[in-house]
């Protein structure tokens, strides 16, 4: 006789866990084919692998055989924060389902320096839970922005919490998962097209954030700032209540504002998960409504995009349609996706263009070097340390902080900063620019402005009349 109960109570596990029946299959080391057996009722797991699901679903062997949770009140105390374990298992099988098994040194040790800052606190929840919105989102046509930092971790990205890719540029085969680096290059973007050793195309991503820029947010409270259509925004808050049923949680909603804040009591991080109802996102379903194209499938990365912006033809496009861009764009003549981001750093810093690179481009500097985002202000000093055989990157750490935070605009750079920059062969330049910033913007969140401002300028280039009808 077909035993259904066993079947469809793992399938609810399964799911809730955002797992694939060969990701489960993989993490208990069974096929994809077993566990689809077990869900469909032909068969059941033999005790020992019953352990490892109980370990990986986050659930105990009793609730397993029973097919039922036990009282909610041994729940409470954890609710989905037991989970984090499963939520790393499921990033590292991600990484390895993606970038080959084993994966290169490289991704695999930033993928260990995540886990060691990350390990103690529970952002990683709010990484899976971003990502069941942005699958949720998906399946309803509609589209969520997470605002901020995010998109500089690479966990985050392999949970798909975000569309960012942290790495250094690469291209990598999505069919051998061969991944080759380019030292190179400025940004994924930009990369040409390439053959892999296997045959196939390789796709290129990649935009070269730091973990660092993240690590002040992982360490203290942070909020996690998601924007959707405020269609979508109350199908979202059903899905964070369903998310947390388990855990203690307040709500606090501006209805007016549609706006509404989520802080769980039992999240040793202190996060806010806070829903943003906006209007521009009714814009960007009507505009694939009308030309039939999701996002998704465009392929903005085309030489006549960046033709588009270098003409400064960026009217109706979100961050670049001001004249202040504009003005940015005719004198610094973008040629690049990452001089597109650079723009996009400058434009949102404060004393990071006028009277600082603004001066150093017209003094010959490139656009591509100067200081745009707190990144870029890490990885000069940090390819300084380590040309010079210093691994520890704790003082290009401190030098990004102090500068984004306007220490040094503030009290001026120290003349023994100034001499250690000097022995780090550190540009007169870049030491001079540092002292002169008062604010700087993540580049996760710049390079996730220019995605959707690329994207809509590709609309603007191949259906015209629907862009100015609807944006
Ligand atoms: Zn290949």
């Amino acid at each position: 006789m077909r035993d259904y109960s066993f079947g469809n109570f793992l399938h609810e596990l399964r799911s809730r866990r955002g797992l694939t029946q060969y990701q489960l299959g993989a993490l208990v080391g069974v096929s994809d084919k077993a566990v689809s057996k077990w869900e469909n009722g032909f068969s059941k797991p033999q005790r020992n692998i019953l352990y490892k699901l109980s370990e990986v679903l986050g659930i105990s062997v009793d609730e397993l055989l029973t097919c039922k949770y036990r009282s909610t009140e041994q729940k409470d105390a954890k609710g989905v924060f037991a989970m984090k374990k499963q939520l790393w298992n499921k990033a590292f099988t991600a990484m390895r389902e993606r970038y080959g098994d084993p994966v290169p040194v490289e991704i695999e040790n930033r993928m260990l320096t995540e886990q060691t800052e990350m390990q103690d606190t529970d952002v990683i929840v709010y990484f899976d839970l971003l990502s069941v919105l942005a699958t949720e989102a998906q399946k309803q046509g509609e589209h969520i922005r997470v605002r901020g930092g995010t998109g500089a971790s690479f966990v985050a990205y392999l949970l798909g919490a975000t569309e960012i890719d942290p790495l250094p540029p690469h291209h990598y085969c999505p069919d051998c998962h061969t991944v080759i680096f380019d030292r190179n290059a400025n940004d994924g973007w930009d990369l040409p097209q390439r053959k892999c050793p296997c045959g196939k195309e390789m796709k290129a991503d990649g935009h070269h954030i730091p973990f660092e820029t993240y690590r002040h947010v992982v360490q203290r409270n942070t909020s996690f700032d998601i924007a959707m259509s405020p269609h979508f925004w109350q199908m979202a808050k059903t899905v964070v209540t369903e998310y947390f049923k388990h855990c203690d949680v307040t709500a606090s909603e501006r209805e007016k504002d549609r706006v509404i804040t989520y802080t769980v009591a039992s999240d040793r991080s202190g996060c806010a998960f806070t829903l943003l109802a906006d209007a521009e996102f009714e814009k960007y379903r009507a505009l694939e409504r009308a030309t039939a194209t999701a996002f998704e499938r465009v392929s903005f990365s085309q030489p006549e995009v960046l033709d588009e912006f270098r003409c400064g033809n960026t009217d109706g496009i979100p961050e670049f349609g001001t004249n202040f861009c504009k003005d940015m764009i005719r004198e610094t003549s973008p040629r690049s996706f990452h001089d597109l981001i650079q723009i996009a750093g400058l434009s949102h810093g404060t004393g990071v263009w006028g009277d600082n690179a603004r001066d150093l481009i017209g003094q010959g500097v490139p656009l591509g070097s100067v200081i745009a985002y707190r990144d870029d202000v890490f990885l000069h000093v940090e390819t300084r340390l380590l040309t010079r055989g210093i691994a520890n990157t704790g003082y290009a750490y401190r030098i990004m902080e102090d500068t984004r935070r306007g220490i040094y605009a503030r009290d001026g750079v120290s003349d023994e900063t100034k001499k250690q920059l000097k022995e780090l062969e550190v540009e007169d330049w870049f030491a001079d620019s540092i002292g002169r910033i008062r604010y700087l913007f993540p580049k996760a969140h710049g390079v996730t402005y220019v995605k959707l401002a690329a994207t809509l300028m590709w609309y603007k280039i191949h259906y015209p009349e629907e862009f100015h009808e609807i944006m």
